[in-house]
């Protein structure tokens, strides 16, 4: 059976290489946060001590790292994936990254008789949890193949977009309309408060409609409409993937003028020190500057609809 190395066990991966222990594949593990290992080492995995240890002894290599300047330092230079491990090492980059970047590390894995699979992750962090994520891939088909039972033991949905880049690609799609939801959510919901509604009925006529969305139905009552800001995925992450989208956009001469502006949006509340509240918590973000109420729920609301 094949080795398989996991470098990032944040708040995505960590639950992603549980899932891999859980359905028995031999696993050895690297993060610089040495205090993130430690649940994974009592389900079974191997506790690495460098990404130099990882490369060596693994065949396929997963990363799950904020973005691509991490997965460029942990794929390149002397101590760096692609200069240690055996030819025919194959990464799986998870993380969501900037495509142009993917396909770059895949032309310098190919001199080195290696190649890259990009297969970010779809859905919520307690998605991860549950082993029910929606992977979107970018691959060869023999690689998506090698790939597959791994993606099986984390998720329920598999995608192949396409070649390698294509799986970030769609990714920066989806986030785009993620992240932009989100924000219009929050000035929604933040509108709501400054009428003086009742908010469960202003939530009760929007799910009702076709004003819902995926965001405000999964993940708003349970994240900051139940003051939980604990993240998820942080206003940090969603403002770099902005970042990429309007990177990319902007490469292809495309506007996207409503990209811009949740983008800077999201750099204000991250000026505000709210980098690290769950994405959602960008609803607060809002009524702070408007010095209006942040919309909660009663404990043990839930929807009519
Ligand atoms: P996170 O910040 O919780 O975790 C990142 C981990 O990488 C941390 O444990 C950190 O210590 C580790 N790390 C950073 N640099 C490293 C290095 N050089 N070597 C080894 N370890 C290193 O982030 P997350 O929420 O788990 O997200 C990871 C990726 O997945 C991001 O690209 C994010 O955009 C994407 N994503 C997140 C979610 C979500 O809901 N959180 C959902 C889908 C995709």
């Amino acid at each position: 059976m094949s080795k398989i190395g996991f470098i990032g066990l944040g708040r995505m991966g960590k639950s992603m290489a549980l899932n891999l222990c859980k359905k028995g594949f031999e696993l050895f593990i690297f993060d610089l946060n040495t205090s993130a290992t430690a649940e994974l080492k009592s389900a079974g995995a191997q506790v690495s001590s460098s990404v130099k240890e990882i490369a060596t002894e693994c065949d396929i290599v997963v990363t799950m790292l904020p973005s691509s300047k991490e997965v460029e330092l942990v794929t390149l230079g002397d101590d760096g994936i692609f200069a240690n491990a055996k030819r025919g090492t194959l990464l799986l980059d998870m993380s969501t990254v900037d495509p142009a970047s993917t396909e770059r590390l895949h032309q310098i894995a190919l001199t080195h008789g290696h190649s890259v699979v990009d297969a970010p992750v779809g859905r919520l962090a307690i998605h991860a949890d549950r082993g029910e994520s929606l992977f979107m891939v970018g691959a060869s088909d023999g690689d998506f193949k090698r790939v597959e039972p791994l993606l099986k033991a984390m998720g329920t949905t598999i995608y192949h977009c396409g070649p390698v880049g294509s799986g970030g690609k769609t990714k920066l799609v989806n986030n785009f309309m993620v992240i932009s939801l989100c924000q219009m959510n929050g000035e929604a919901l933040a509108l709501s408060q400054s009428f003086g509604l009742d908010l469960t009925k202003t939530l009760n006529v929007l799910y009702g409609t076709s004003a819902t969305n995926g965001q405000l139905r999964l993940n708003f009552p349970n994240k900051v409409l139940a003051n939980d800001l604990t993240p998820g995925f942080t206003i940090d992450l969603a403002h770099k993937d902005m970042s990429l989208v309007l990177g990319s956009a902007h490469t292809n001469s495309l506007p996207m003028p409503l990209a811009a502006s949740v983008y800077e949006f999201f750099s204000q509340a991250r000026a505000a020190k709210f980098g690290h509240y769950d994405f959602t918590g960008i609803t607060d973000v809002i009524c702070n500057l408007s010095n209006i109420n942040k919309p909660r729920t009663p404990e043990g609301w839930t929807l009519d609809n």
